[in-house]
């Protein structure tokens, strides 16, 4: 292929950016996409987890696209001033629709600005479910109790500092630690995540203790440390468990 008809063809379903635009996912997804174009297109997608994530997220919400499509073609059916409201009212709908899917795509497009270690991050990231069963002792919850309670909400603005604290006076201050290790990643606290994570090391569950490398893993991830990052998923990556297999797929593509 010349050079020129090449690049054309890029900006086509490329435009500016490193990845596919978000109208060529909608032409990928509606068959318009020429066979050039589709072959580019597949091509990025088989080495792009992004993306691939993107055409998903697309695919789920391609009905809402097109029913967007058709109300622009078609306001007709009903009297004049009737007419008006209905159209008012569709204008409405149709601008919470377009800000939706720009939104969408604008989530996206931030996502694939980041450096990959960042957008790896996210990609992986989520809280260890809270397997502490609670244990009403008395009518008093302790002070872990009450963190894991936030926890459980995904209020970790809340957990953190009630977990904090246990991490520093509870007797299983070590699961204290991890959970507030994992609070702080949630924020976004990575550095503090890494010391609460430090602090949970002598926990006394194996489930816990593979769930320690994932995570202290993902905040030297988020922080940007690969080698670092390296020493704990190599680790995870020759352990038998629900981290092997992700561990190996952040390292390929580390
Ligand atoms: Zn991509």
């Amino acid at each position: 292929m010349p050079d020129k008809t090449r690049d054309r063809l890029h900006d086509r379903i490329f435009g500016e950016t490193e990845c596919l635009i978000a109208e060529t996912i909608f032409r990928l997804l509606d068959g318009r996409l020429s066979s050039a174009e589709l072959h580019e297109a597949e091509r990025h997608l088989s080495q792009c987890p992004l993306c691939r994530d993107a055409v998903e997220g697309a695919e789920a919400h391609s009905e809402d696209y097109k029913a967007l499509m058709e109300e622009t073609s078609d306001l007709g059916g009903v009297g004049p001033s009737q007419k008006k409201t209905v159209r008012f009212r569709k204008i409405h709908w149709l601008a919470a629709a377009a800000i939706l899917l720009i939104g969408l795509f604008t989530v996206n497009r931030q996502i694939h600005r980041q450096p990959q270690h960042l957008a790896l991050f996210h990609q992986e990231f989520e809280p260890f479910p809270n397997i502490i069963p609670f244990v009403r002792s008395g009518n008093d919850p302790s002070v872990f109790e009450r963190g894991l309670q936030y926890y459980s909400l995904n209020d970790y603005q809340n957990a953190f500092p009630l977990l904090k604290e246990a991490a520093y006076t509870d007797k299983d201050s070590s699961l204290a630690a991890f959970y507030t290790g994992i609070s702080a990643l949630a924020l976004g606290e990575s550095a503090e995540a890494v010391q609460y994570l430090n602090r949970a090391s002598s926990v006394d569950n194996k489930t816990v203790q593979d769930a320690l490398d994932w995570y202290k893993g993902l905040a030297w991830l988020r922080i940007g440390n690969p080698d670092s990052v390296r020493v704990y998923f190599s680790k995870l990556s020759g352990t038998e468990g629900p981290y092997q297999n992700r561990s190996r797929k952040i390292l390929q593509v580390l």
